[in-house]
């Protein structure tokens, strides 16, 4: 049984917190400036999306609420702590699968077990439960090139997943997907999401995945990268797909979102 969060400190109840943030990358050629004045709180179990024109400085908000990457100013907490460096209570799902092409489905997801050295009886379950959530019973023992791409991204999910981690980050986690595919990772990640109450940030070209997944979208400006706009999304957790996409707050949203991203912008 796990504690109840303490409600007198509000820190505890939000996930994530960017407080003024700027990224500027230096090198002898040029001076780059990333991410400017970006503050940002995501409660637990909230699940948010980012779009935003190319290089606007997307990965890099992720990489620093991943601790991959300091900001040159400003903070980012994760759960009420100040991230000084690679986390462990976050996974991370990024466009291509990048799984090790000798290593089947299962052993591509016991990796984060791996690094992570879980006990294995555990990490056992956990693959398990988790192949059963993304529909890959039967293709346990497939090797990546034997897996669709829909399917490799689905193995990627479950090794992001497998240490139950609080906070979920995925970067354009479907974007080199077919739109069926995508659409049904869609439905699948919404479930996964319910079920799991993971807190997620997902960044996304794609508007209809922004609006039928998220609580909220945050839209960002061109480089530097600021908040333009935070649009909350008023639909129920549980999103029927055909239903959802009729419904006139995704409509509001949708145009909402592409009003401020200005025509073809999204697009890449
Ligand atoms: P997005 O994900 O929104 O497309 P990125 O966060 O990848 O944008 O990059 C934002 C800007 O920062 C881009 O101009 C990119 O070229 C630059 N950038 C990203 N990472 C680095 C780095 N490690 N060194 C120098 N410049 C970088
Ligand atoms: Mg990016």
């Amino acid at each position: 049984m796990s504690e109840p969060e303490t409600a007198a400190d509000p820190a505890s109840q939000t996930a994530v917190r960017i407080e003024d943030v700027a990224v500027r990358f230096r090198s002898r050629k040029r001076d780059v400036t990333a991410l400017h004045g970006v503050s940002l709180d995501v409660a637990m179990g909230e699940f948010v999306s980012i779009v935003g024109p190319s290089g606007c400085g997307k990965s890099t908000l992720l990489k620093l609420v991943a601790g991959l990457l300091k900001p040159s100013s400003g903070t980012v907490r994760l759960r009420g702590d100040a991230v000084a460096g690679p986390r462990n209570d976050i996974g991370y799902v990024f466009q291509r699968a990048a799984l090790l092409e000798w290593r089947s489905a299962r052993r591509n997801i016991l990796l984060q077990a791996e690094m992570r050295k879980m006990p294995s009886a555990q990490a056992a379950r956990r693959t398990a439960e988790l192949i059963e959530m993304t529909g890959l019973q039967g293709f346990e023992d497939a090797l990546p090139h034997e897996l669709s791409g829909g399917m490799q991204q689905r193995v990627a999910l479950c090794r992001a997943l497998l240490h139950e981690p609080p906070v979920l980050l995925m970067d354009e986690p479907f974007g080199a997907l077919d739109a069926l595919t995508r659409e049904q990772l869609n439905i699948e990640l919404n479930r996964i999401w319910r079920e799991t109450g993971t807190t997620v940030l997902l960044v996304t070209h794609s508007i209809a995945e922004a609006a039928y997944l998220s609580n909220r979208v945050v839209v960002m400006s061109d480089r530097p990268g600021t908040v333009r706009e935070v649009i909350d999304v008023d639909l129920p957790a549980e999103r029927e797909y055909a239903t959802t996409v009729e419904r006139p707050e995704f409509s509001r949203v949708a145009s909402h979102i592409r009003g401020l991203l200005g025509a073809g912008a999204a697009a890449d």
